[in-house]
Formats: C-alpha cells, structure tokens, sequence
C-alpha cells in the first residue's frame, strides 16, 4: 500500500496516509484544523522523469509461435 502525502489547503498542514491505489481523499480531513479541502502530494521518490520504466508501446513479447 502506497503511502500518500496530503497538505492542507486551509492550514497548510501536511501529512501522509496509507491508501490504496486510486483511492481519493474523499472523508479525509486535515488532523490539525478538520479542514476537508486537502491537495494530494507527489512523492518526490516516486518520480520517474526517467522514462526507463515507460511501458512498451505495442510491440508485444511475440515469442515462440513457429517463426522460422
Ligand atoms: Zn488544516
């Protein structure tokens, strides 16, 4: 399970959650004023301006369908 980074919107209070993939922050409210107006956070270890683990587009691992 990820862990999430919020900020609050009203306090600027940030924390981090354990959520699952593609769940939203919809009931979350900020610990320290219970505000409920939060921006998600990027980790900044999640980054990959990389691009090595791009998906490979199309292609497809075509092996061993009697080529020869
Ligand atoms: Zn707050």
């Amino acid at each position: 399970m990820p862990l999430y980074e919020y900020a609050c919107a009203d306090c600027g209070h940030r924390f981090e959650i354990l959520q699952r993939i593609g769940e939203t922050a919809d009931g979350l409210t900020c610990p320290e004023c219970d505000a409920e107006r939060l921006e998600k956070q990027f980790s900044t270890f999640a980054s990959s301006s990389d691009g090595k683990s791009a998906p490979a587009p199309g292609g497809g691992c075509g092996a061993g369908s009697g080529f020869t």
